[in-house]
């Protein structure tokens, strides 16, 4: 076999199999090559058949013992196996004296019902594993099919026909001609357009098919005996079988697009319509016009299906870049124009906004009031932007322009005049729920020429991030990025890659804050609180690095390490301390990885600390943000037997129903709420209230933030559990906490 040097066979190949096909071919050529008893002759098809189950077996064999291209190999065996078994009825057919006349018939037209699976198989070749997106695939192929019989039909039609031979052997050889030409020509086609490029199996298959039309053409010009057909036959058999023993290339699969889809089906008209045209014109035969003629229907149909599904993918394309809240283009839209605009090389000015209270109108007012804000405020940005310029929402209470540059103004003049333009908007109060809000916006612009790529939009979006979170530092506003100024030290942007390598390198330290037991004043439980302690800056507090950690994908590798050191340091202590208990606090990212519990469960088990000493604490808002996946990552957690705890309780907005869904064991009452408990009547009644409703779901509270004595004693009155702040201690190193059995806090 030339199969050149880079073919591999594949391993355990049926190698008798392909014996038994070859055996049976050169069989068929000796007959055919001399002169046979007619008896011989009438037998040759059926002479042909262990060539066609030899296939078959090799073929079932590839597809059972080998999973690339499968679906492939799966058509082409069923095409194999059609042609075995027709054949053989076909004979069988010939033995019985009533059908005796149907038996030829039958055996002439076999192998054409395999084309039908042939060519699917070899159609798919290139594409296999793409069956749910091409269902309609059977359709193009047999108004493929169809057209080319009409075209090859009204050929011969052309030519006359041959003298010697009959209406009923013409039919079956021209339908062969048709499909053979067709098949060679889609199976080489596979090999110059497709993936199989340098490839020896599709020309092994093509080379099968052109010995197929060869023989058909020489028979029809009467040029060659009847029996060279089943030599090509089987010979097609042959190197089908020696091509099923080679080893696949590694290959990737194209899913069929709408467009080659209809491309293939216009084809087919124009092929189809060409046949029928030339049919009119010449000597019109019935087969030609019908075939013609199904085939430009078919062809129609097809293309009309693709009509459909364009529509659709049109519809999905622009709900795809569409916001739904606000209409706006969402953020792959915001980055496509950007890209787009890189593309045809002018400047383009990129502002990022990001809304100064937003959080608090959600936390305070309600989803349906922050959803509210986002709308007013796409409706009083958009008809401050010029004709051109592009508005997006790119998630969440952050929105993006992408401007070009005005005439006669330069990139920083344009970016000025935008930004002031934008602030406007925000000068008058929102009004959500009957009140008037006023909401800040920090903006941050740059200006540049992307490059076009992903890296070039990227870079824009890193600069215009970096320019905001300059704004947001000064307190609102705006910031146009400098380069030579955020390119130096303690930017949000350096920060950020500076904290990506520090949680690797064990910058981040805990400090602990203690938890009394209001009953005994004995310290039971401690919070870990996050520091970072920067090398040049100095130890960071929480709130200068948890949103970039949260903004730029830090918070998994954060919490990983920061639940490291604490599950460590209470395994320490509970040397001391066996009861003593540990919090340590999750933001929102964290309770969507499905990956944590099982981490966790791992940590646990190798520190040798009980899942139910630690508790996680999860503010109300975090657990509304997708409320599915996290559910289910709590479930997760309490089913280890960790406790959940509701951080900042009474100043979101958190259904009731969640403290029982969710088996929270503990509230932690806002400090806002132990802030004012002495002086506020309100307040008093509220903290009562959230005391007496955990108490009755058998849930304890810890009151947050409690500064002073008399704070502490009204707490104790109403039945306060625990209690955490400035009086107990302020967090501190591990080192410097009195923790162990007695420990007690004034
Ligand atoms: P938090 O969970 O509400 O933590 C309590 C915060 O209140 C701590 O601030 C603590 O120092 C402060 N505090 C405690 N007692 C008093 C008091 O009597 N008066 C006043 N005024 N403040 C008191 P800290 O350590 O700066 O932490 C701030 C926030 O950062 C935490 O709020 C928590 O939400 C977050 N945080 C801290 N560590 C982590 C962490 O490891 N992971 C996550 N996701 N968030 C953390
Ligand atoms: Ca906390």
């Amino acid at each position: 076999m030339t199969a050149g040097p880079a073919t591999r066979l594949l391993p355990g190949r049926p190698r008798v199999l392909v014996a038994v096909v070859a055996a049976a071919t050169v069989l068929q050529v000796l007959l055919a090559a001399t002169d046979l008893s007619p008896a011989l002759e009438r037998h040759s098809e059926l002479l042909a058949l262990p060539a066609y189950a030899g296939l078959v077996a090799v073929l079932r064999w590839r597809v059972a013992t080998v999973h690339a291209e499968r679906d492939v190999w799966q058509r082409l065996s069923l095409g194999a196996l059609a042609l075995a078994v027709l054949t053989l009825v076909g004979a069988l057919l010939e033995t019985v004296p009533a059908t005796h006349d149907a038996g030829p018939v039958l055996a002439a037209w076999a192998p054409l019902a395999a084309y039908v699976f042939l060519y699917g198989g070899v159609v798919r070749w290139n594409r296999y594993g793409t069956e749910v997106a091409d269902p309609d695939n059977l359709l193009t192929g047999v108004a493929a099919m169809l057209s080319w019989v009409a075209l090859t039909q009204s050929a011969v039609d052309g030519f006359g026909g041959p003298e010697s031979l009959t209406g009923s052997q013409v039919q079956p050889l021209v339908v062969h001609i048709a499909f053979a030409q067709l098949l060679f020509i889609t199976t080489l086609m596979q090999r110059v357009l497709g993936d199989l490029r340098r490839d020896v199996r599709p020309v092994l298959i093509a080379v099968g098919f052109l010995g197929i039309e060869l023989a058909a053409c020489l028979v029809l010009a009467e040029v060659a005996a009847p029996a060279w057909g089943p030599v090509a036959g089987t010979f097609l058999c042959l190197v089908m079988a020696v091509a099923a023993t080679i080893a696949p290339k590694p290959a990737r699969s194209q899913p069929s697009d709408a467009a080659t889809s209809m491309a293939g089906a216009f084809t087919v008209i124009v092929i189809g319509t060409g046949a029928l045209i030339a049919s009119a014109v010449g000597t019109a035969s019935a087969v030609a016009l019908v075939a013609g003629g199904s085939a430009v229907i078919a062809g129609g149909v097809r293309l009309l299906m693709g009509v459909r599904d364009l529509a659709q993918l049109t519809a999905t394309r622009a709900e795809a870049l569409t916001d739904h809240l606000t209409g706006l283009p969402n953020r792959r839209a915001v980055l496509r124009r950007m890209a787009e605009d890189g593309g045809r090389g002018p400047v383009t000015v990129f502002a990022l906004l990001d809304l100064d209270r937003f959080k608090e109108v959600n936390d305070g007012l309600g989803h349906a009031a922050g959803d509210d804000l986002l709308c007013q405020v796409t409706a009083r940005l958009t008809p401050v932007l010029r004709t051109g310029d592009l508005l997006g929402r790119l998630g969440g209470d952050e929105f993006a322009v992408v401007a070009t540059v005005e005439d006669g103004a330069s990139p920083e003049e344009t970016a000025e005049h935008l930004c002031r333009r934008l602030r406007e908007c925000f000068v008058e109060p929102f009004l959500l729920e009957d009140l008037a809000v006023h909401v800040g916006v920090s903006i941050g612009v740059t200006t540049g020429s992307p490059t076009g790529d992903d890296e070039g939009t990227a870079q824009l979006l890193r600069e215009a991030d970096a320019a905001m979170y300059d704004a947001k530092r000064g307190g609102g506003g705006h910031a146009l990025y400098d380069r030579t100024r955020h390119s130096g030290d303690g930017t949000a942007l350096t920060l950020v890659e500076e904290l990506r390598a520090g949680i690797g390198e064990g910058q981040l330290v805990l400090h602990h804050q203690p938890q009394v037991d209001v009953g005994t004043g004995r310290v039971v439980g401690v919070e870990a609180l996050v520091r970072w302690a920067h090398p040049r800056l100095g130890l960071l507090a929480p709130d200068r690095f948890l949103d970039l950690a949260e903004a730029h994908g830090l918070m998994g590798p954060l919490t990983d390490e920061v639940l490291d050191q604490a599950v460590r340091q209470l395994a320490a202590w509970r040397l001391d301390d066996p009861g003593l208990r540990l919090s340590v606090d999750l933001s929102a990212s964290t309770l969507l990885d499905a990956g944590l519990p099982e981490r966790l469960a791992a940590l646990l088990d190798a520190v040798g600390v009980p899942a139910a000493a630690l508790t996680l604490e999860v503010t109300e808002g975090v657990l509304l943000r997708d409320p599915e996946r996290t559910r289910a990552v709590v479930g997760a957690l309490r089913a280890l037997g960790v406790e959940i705890s509701i951080d900042d309780f009474g100043t979101g907005y958190c259904s009731l129903a969640y403290l029982r869904e969710l088996s929270v064991s503990e509230l932690k009452l806002d400090p806002s709420f132990t802030a004012g408990l002495l002086d506020d009547a309100p307040t008093e009644a509220i903290v009562a209230s959230i005391i007496d409703l955990a108490h009755r779901l058998g849930l304890r509270v810890v009151a947050e933030g409690v500064a002073d004595e008399v704070t502490l004693g009204r707490l104790a009155e109403l039945g306060c559990d625990l209690t955490q702040g400035h009086l107990h201690g302020r967090p501190a190193p591990a080192p410097e906490l009195e923790i162990g059995a007695g420990a007690l806090r004034g």
